[in-house]
């Protein structure tokens, strides 16, 4: 058995910031992972059309600004071999390598009170003991697999957006994409050029508002890296991490002339996202604000798509409140005769045969079907680890209590272990909420070193306290209840497996910016909500 201060289990994004950020107290750390390279999910999407539809100069960490010079920032929103090219330039810069484990998956980790560590245990045999246990395993990271009747019938090839590796030969075949989030989007515009034909089967149409991205000049660069102070202070009080101006202006407060003019503003020139939080405060908490966007929405989809069959079928019947896809041309990729849609609430599924999928209406027939259902948010990426805390497995405390966390970053019964984007953190833009996490997870364990130094190096425990969580996950449950989001079924709320009436959801929806403050506050106040005991 080996032994280190530290073990992260990751090496996406929140991986490497923990690992980083505890290098800088001194520990020893142990990164490991199951992929044989770095890049947590930006490594295992790979499909065609990935992209991150985060603003590029923010969807890296703040400190390393000189890396804005670097091949990784040719376009606005970047690509995933942009973001992994990136993420592997830190790795370099950092000389993080050494520290981290490939091709080595986590099966199970354990607390023992006697000796107050954590044992790790791998698929390859190795054993780990340390006093900190990070779990930056990130929220997608299980596929979603959906039982889909006679798919194991289908004679050719299945491939899933969410692992997705290597580049394969789609050219001239008849594809079926299975899901329309925002990878069975970018995936359908990416390939439609390519294909003989391309049809999306929707069990839901979505919302999908254009994101316009282009190459970066060189000015622009040089404008982002004189104010890129400026451009994080718009991040760190935007709901969605991104560097957006946000105003709390009610929908309904300006006249259906103005409202129409900002929005066509937004869909021509802006981010994607501004519809949701951006030009107004409340299209995320009022059904009368947001059933105005929808028909915005739905008479841009008329307006694009011309065939009036296609756009009853693309015309979503709900309210703008799943996760938000934003991304260029898809409607318009609909106007290609090669492109169809299938909405099975027009048309409900039958059966994958081996030719292809059976609807009511017909057998679409294809050879290749590609899978953009998803993953099995948060539940999905603990759900194969055996964690045991000091009495019970996580698995068997959120099978009694729902996904839940305190501050998204801890859970009671599980000292010194921490998530990176654990349950409850934000939903939006995951660099800075990773940084915010790994910055207050880097502050607790500062703090516990030090009484562990006073003590005479007697082992100090980290425990989110169970009032505090309570007081989390009621304020959770609150914020949940008067969003826009709980009245449309998506991952937000769970859709792995249903948590009753009461569930919060898996995400804090009050923002990024209102979870950075109670993040702070809990710092200011000598890191509330956790007891420190040796
Ligand atoms: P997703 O948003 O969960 O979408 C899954 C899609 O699959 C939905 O359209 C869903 O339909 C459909 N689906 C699931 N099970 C199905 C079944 N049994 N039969 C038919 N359809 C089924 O997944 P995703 O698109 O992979 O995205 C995952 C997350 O990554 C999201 O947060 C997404 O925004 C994010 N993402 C971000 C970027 C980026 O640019 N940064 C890029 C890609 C993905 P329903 O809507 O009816 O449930």
């Amino acid at each position: 058995m080996s032994s280190v201060d530290a073990v992260v289990i990751g090496a996406g994004f929140g991986g490497l910031y923990n690992l980083i950020k505890l290098r800088e107290l001194g520990l020893s750390v142990r990164a490991f992972d199951k992929a044989p390279e770095i890049g947590g999910t930006w490594y295992w999407s790979q499909y065609p059309g990935a992209t991150s539809d985060s603003a590029s100069e923010i969807y890296r960490f703040r400190f390393n600004k000189d890396l804005l010079q670097t091949d990784v920032w040719p376009d606005h929103y970047v690509s995933q071999q942009g973001t992994l090219q990136y993420l592997k330039n830190i790795a370099k810069l950092y000389d993080l390598e050494k520290d981290i484990q490939l091709k080595t998956k986590l099966v199970s980790a354990a607390f023992d009170s006697a000796s107050s560590t954590w044992t790790t245990t791998f698929d390859n045999g190795e054993v780990w003991k340390s006093t900190y246990l990070i779990m930056a395993v990130g929220i997608f990271h299980t596929p979603n697999y959906p039982k889909i009747t006679g798919l194991e019938n289908f004679k050719g090839p299945v491939y899933h957006t969410g692992e997705w590796t290597e580049q394969y030969d789609l050219k001239d075949k008849r594809v079926g994409i299975i899901g329309n989030g925002s990878s069975g989007a970018q995936m359908l515009v990416n390939i439609a050029d390519d294909v003989k034909q391309a049809i999306s089967f929707q069990r839901s149409a979505q919302y999908v508002a254009p994101h316009p991205n282009k190459a970066v000049t060189a000015e622009y660069r040089e404008k982002i890296n004189k104010t890129y102070d400026d451009v994080w202070k718009l991040v760190d009080n935007h709901p969605t991490g991104m560097p957006l101006e946000h105003q709390a202006t009610s929908a309904l407060s300006v006249s259906p002339e103005e409202r129409e003019r900002i929005w066509e503003e937004v869909w021509d020139k802006k981010s994607g996202f501004s519809f949701m939080y951006g030009v107004f405060g409340d299209i995320h908490s009022s059904e009368e604000a947001n059933k105005e966007l929808c028909k915005f929405f739905n008479k841009k989809i008329a307006q694009i798509v011309e065939d009036p069959e296609k756009v009853k079928k693309l015309t979503p019947n709900e309210l703008y409140g799943k996760r938000p896809v934003t991304l260029s041309n898809y409607y318009e990729t609909f106007n290609k005769k090669n492109v169809d849609i299938v909405n099975y609430q027009h048309t409900p599924f039958v059966e994958i045969t081996e030719n292809g999928i059976r609807t009511t209406e017909k057998l679409h027939e294809l050879d290749v079907i590609i899978l953009a259902t998803g993953f099995e948010v948060v539940d999905g990426s603990y759900a194969t680890i055996d964690i045991k805390g000091r009495n019970e497995t996580l698995n068997q405390q959120w099978a009694r209590d729902g996904v839940s966390s305190y501050l998204a970053i801890g859970d009671t019964g599980f000292p010194n272990l921490f998530f990176s984007v654990g349950p409850q953190s934000p939903l939006g833009n995951m660099p800075p909420i990773i940084e915010t996490q790994g910055t207050f997870v880097h502050g607790l364990i500062a703090k516990a070193e030090k009484l562990k130094k006073e003590n005479g190096g007697k082992p100090v425990l980290i425990e989110a306290d169970a009032e505090a969580k309570k007081g989390w996950m009621d304020l959770c449950r609150q914020i949940a209840n008067g969003s826009i989001f709980r009245n449309v079924k998506s991952y937000i709320f769970g859709n792995n497996g249903p948590r009753g009436d009461d569930n919060p959801g898996i995400f804090w929806l009050a923002g990024y910016a209102n979870y950075r403050k109670a993040v702070e506050d809990a710092t200011a106040k000598d890191y509330a909500g956790f007891k420190f005991s040796s």
